[in-house]
């Protein structure tokens, strides 16, 4: 059997330089698709050759199977690869790829089909022998059937849209009184982002841990599974941090989700790599009556990484070689775990704002030495490059930090360490809630269930304040007195106290650090060395560039390293975990703008316009409902800043909008 000699990659960002990875390593040619927003992309870079597929929204583009194929079959590529998300859980989409004489570097259509629905692949598994969640799934779905199921079930339950993914379409029902409105709003949410409002209705597991095997399946017949991964770490149902193996997972349980598992891929003829989703009751330690299938996801996943660290495997080579036809190169008894793997997710997003999705040029980018898309201690798995945009149209992910360790305590530290030393600016990212994550009592345990970071998040999302220290930097960086250039003036090390100018010069400076203006006067007492005195006090300090990015300071005897890049009126700091953004006053353009906006509706977010509620001339009052906007995966209701006419409305249903763009201009009432 012949691999193949080249194929296309219908995805973009880290996954597509991900499979391109392992198709260099085995030879493979790659052809990379990309749309408007993605024409310098890495992955565009990355691949033999590229082809351009259309406008930057994904219908357009990614979500453009004629396309897609079209460019497999102009550069003569044999075979497609989805990655993850897009098409790559289409069945109408693998139909098309086989019929246009193309491989589908995945499972069949048919084997999609049987698990694309929750509550079909529910029945399918029930059949199989695998443990599902109790619950209701079937054909009713007046309110009365339902509400009267899930009494039986017993309170509380999940609604779940069938057709839902991604966290959406779920929502959790505390008493009977809640589950009208939450069934209609399930429903809703089903039908706007699947087009099924069907839904199904599930006991609601307490202390649920999210775990998943990972399995592999050819076309002769072979299911393997390369155990499990805990994906418990999640926000509003969505993955976080995930490791493998799962924290306390005793062999026996182990051993029992791993055959429920190939069972269930041995139920639809599976082939290429599967996810078989649990939820499993972590109340009193992990038992084998004690998980339940949720669903399969037939594709590669996002967190596939951590099981390739513990199996020493390539995923995505086995993908391709079973894809050609070979069979599974390794056998259920040749499988072990070798440590511990953990990977974080790092995201533009504002966490301050309760985790909106953020936009942004990525001015500089520096993760700490590691492999990429390979195996190692640290592996950053990242489809974008300093000065590359995160543009509103795609999935604001910015690198998967990757760590893997002899055991947990050791892949922990790694993964603090790493985090710690990752500096991301230009966006605003997820980095510090990470970081706390990684450290935090009950993670370092493996206490883990899906309601940890919800409990906590307030412990894990404090907002750190610059010490006197950044801030004596960010004042004398605003009155653009940092030196540029090391001077390796060795005096300033060890000669706080010497010389001074007889007239020492004074500055002061204003500057911006989130909406507070911060005085400060800074005097220069000698070359590199300045007195930054504030209403609390003064502190000396010394500072040389150590390379271009990062500075050595002084103060009051102790040294410290710290990154900082400047760019025009914005100062980013990085300082042990942190990453501040300072200002310069910009009196004038500060005023304009607040002129110009005030009153009107602004995107709070980079997102969708999913509705718009309003019409010209209408009037409104304050709190009015006015658009919706989708972000991340969530709707967010707009609402009118104050009483006003509607004067102008400024996108329609399906613009992408950035963060702070003008929606809806609102006119003062006239009487
Ligand atoms: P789950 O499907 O259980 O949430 P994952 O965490 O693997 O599991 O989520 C992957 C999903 O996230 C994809 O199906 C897709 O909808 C979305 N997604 C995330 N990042 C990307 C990306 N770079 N490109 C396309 N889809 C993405
Ligand atoms: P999606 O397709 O959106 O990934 P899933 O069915 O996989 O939907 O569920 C997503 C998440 O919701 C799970 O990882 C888990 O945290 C939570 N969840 C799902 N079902 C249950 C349940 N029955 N009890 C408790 N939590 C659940
Ligand atoms: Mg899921």
């Amino acid at each position: 059997m012949n691999l193949f000699n080249k194929i296309l990659i219908a995805n973009r960002g880290e996954i597509a330089c991900r499979i391109m990875v392992s198709c260099k390593k085995l030879g493979i040619s790659t052809v990379a698709v990309f749309s408007d927003a993605d024409a310098n992309a890495k992955h565009v870079k990355l691949a033999d050759e590229a082809i351009h597929i259309g406008a930057s929204p994904v219908s357009e583009s990614y979500l453009n199977a004629d396309r897609i194929i079209s460019a497999a079959l102009a550069t003569n590529a044999q075979a497609i690869h989805p990655g993850y998300g897009f098409l790559s859980e289409n069945p109408d989409f693998v139909r098309a790829v086989e019929k246009a004489g193309l491989v589908f570097i995945g499972p069949s259509a048919k084997a999609i089909d049987a698990m694309g629905l929750k509550d079909a692949a529910k029945d399918l598994m029930k059949s199989a022998g695998v443990p599902v969640v109790p619950g209701y799934h079937g054909a009713a779905q007046d309110a009365e059937t339902l509400a009267k199921e899930a009494d039986k079930i017993g309170y509380p339950v999940l609604i779940k849209a069938r057709a839902g993914g991604g966290g959406k379409g779920m929502r959790l029902v505390e008493s009977p009184a809640n589950f009208k409105d939450s069934l209609e709003a399930a429903q809703r949410e089903g039908q706007a982002s699947f087009g099924d409002p069907i839904c199904l209705i599930e006991k609601y597991i307490a202390k649920p841990r999210h775990i998943e095997v990972q399995i592999f399946g050819d076309n002769h017949g072979n299911v393997v599974h390369l155990f499990e991964r805990d994906c418990s770490l999640q926000r509003r149902h969505q993955k976080v941090i995930e490791e493998a193996p799962a924290p306390d997972m005793p062999d026996s349980v182990r051993d029992a989700m791993g055959k429920a598992a190939v069972e269930a891929a041995k139920a639809i003829a599976y082939s290429g790599a599967g996810t078989v989703e649990f939820i499993a009751d972590g109340s009193s330690g992990l038992k084998e009556d004690g998980f339940w299938f949720m669903e399969m996801n037939t594709r590669l996943q996002v967190e596939h990484p951590v099981s390739e660290a513990i199996t020493g495997l390539d995923f995505v080579e086995l993908q391709l070689r079973v894809a050609a036809g070979e069979p599974l190169p390794i056998k259920q008894s040749e499988l072990a775990i070798n440590g511990w793997a953990i990977e974080a997710r790092v995201y533009a997003e504002d966490v301050a704002k309760g985790f909106l999705p953020a936009t942004g040029v990525i001015e500089y980018l520096s993760f700490p030495k590691a492999t990429e898309f390979e195996h190692g201690a640290l592996r950053v798995d990242s489809g974008i490059e300093q000065a590359d945009e995160i543009s509103p149209f795609y999935d604001p992910m910015i690198a998967k930090v990757i760590v893997h360790g002899p055991n947990r305590a050791v892949a922990l530290n790694r993964l603090t360490s790493a985090l710690t030393n990752t500096c991301i600016a230009g966006s605003v990212t997820n980095l510090n809630f990470l970081t706390a994550l990684s450290t935090h009592a009950g993670f370092a345990s493996g206490d883990v269930d899906t309601h940890l970071i919800a409990r906590d998040i307030d412990e894990l999302t404090v907002v750190q304040k610059p010490d006197e220290t950044a801030l004596a930097i960010a004042a004398i960086w605003s009155l653009g007195l940092l030196p540029k250039h090391s001077k390796h003036d060795k005096t300033l090390w060890h000669d706080f106290t010497g010389w001074r100018h007889w007239s020492v010069s004074s500055q002061n400076s204003i500057i911006v650090f989130n909406d507070e203006t911060i005085n400060r006067t800074v005097s220069v007492l000698s070359a590199n060395v300045f007195k930054v005195d504030a209403e609390a006090g003064s502190t000396e300090i010394g500072i040389d560039f150590i390379s271009e990015a990062a500075i050595k300071v002084r103060v009051e005897g102790a040294y410290k390293t710290l990154q900082l890049v400047g760019k025009d009126l914005t100062l980013y700091l990085f300082e042990n975990d942190q990453t501040f953004t300072f200002r310069k006053k910009d009196a004038m353009a500060e005023q304009n703008s607040a002129q110009e906006l005030g009153g009107n509706l602004i995107a709070p977010m980079p997102g969708s316009v999913m509705e718009i509620s309003a019409v010209v001339g209408q009037s409104v009052s304050a709190g009015d409902k006015l658009m919706v906007l989708e972000a991340m995966k969530m709707e967010h209701a707009l609402q009118a800043p104050r009483d006003g006419v509607v004067a102008e409305i400024l996108f329609n249903t399906g613009d992408q909008v950035i963060d702070g763009a003008l929606l809806l201009r609102l006119e003062p009432v006239n009487d």
